[in-house]
């Protein structure tokens, strides 16, 4: 199976994966790029898989329901027009098509009813964990989010991570005042630069490096306790408190 980045608006990627002449896609916010690419390569869409509401990963499914009447998996407890297979915790999506089946994972946080989809070593976490960072928590709670976020970090290390935006850049300058000691994070700039340099994505990228440059998965760590506590202006003793307080002051960087 093949997986390919559609880019769309100014940062996303449509995700889309193929097998043979047959593909699906995830996170479809708009359907101009995937009809353009399915008549192109003159694939068969088997499913549509979804991971929250926002309309930069659902504006797409109605237009291409129109010209591609196919299942659509999507989170159980969010109201997304154009579902048909209602998924949350441990459902299993099997796409028989492209030879792969995707586990469910709830997480919750960047919205309420946010879900993720592992499987094939891949995993499809839409606006949860980003490259060197994680989503913004609109609807959901910072313990929530430390949550998702550790259900993720739990998974095999090989693990490919496809987010939905190329934030890896400014997320990568944040965990670097995060951790200014950090190597990692300063080589990881350096190679993301250069990828960025010749047009290509920085997504996906393996979990494994994520532990060691993602500041929202590292609130054990020294450095980042101590600079969570300067934000926050007073001592942090749970992990979670370290995380909120970081994201917080993502928010204001
Ligand atoms: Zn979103």
């Amino acid at each position: 199976m093949q997986i390919i980045p559609l880019p769309a608006f100014s940062d996303n990627y449509i995700w889309l994966l193929r097998s043979g002449r047959h593909a699906a896609v995830v996170d479809p916010g708009d359907a101009a790029p995937v009809l353009r690419h399915l008549a192109d390569e003159g694939l068969t869409l088997v499913a549509i898989l979804v991971t929250h509401h926002h309309p930069d990963h659902v504006g797409g499914i109605e237009a291409i329901l129109d010209a591609h009447p196919v299942p659509v998996f999507g989170p159980a407890m969010e109201d997304i027009a154009g579902i048909t297979h209602p998924v949350s915790q441990d459902d299993e999506v099997l796409l028989p098509e492209l030879g792969a089946e995707f586990r469910v994972l709830d997480l919750p946080g960047h919205t309420a009813g946010h879900v993720g989809y592992y499987g094939e070593g891949a995993l499809f976490c839409g606006d949860t964990l980003f490259a060197a960072g994680c989503g913004r928590l609109f609807e959901g709670t910072p313990a929530q989010m430390y949550d998702s976020l550790g259900k993720l970090a739990a998974l095999p290390g090989d693990t490919q991570v496809y987010c939905t935006h190329e934030y890896t850049l400014s997320n990568l300058a944040f965990a670097a005042a995060v951790e200014p000691s950090n190597a990692a994070i300063t080589e990881r700039i350096v190679s993301s630069q250069a990828l960025r340099a010749a047009g290509t994505p920085t997504v996906p990228f393996p979990l494994e490096g994520e532990l060691l440059t993602n500041p929202f998965l590292r609130s054990a760590d020294p450095e980042v306790i101590a600079q969570a506590q300067v934000q926050a202006g007073h001592a942090l003793k749970a992990p979670v408190d370290v995380f909120a307080a970081i994201r917080e002051w993502k928010n204001r960087f």
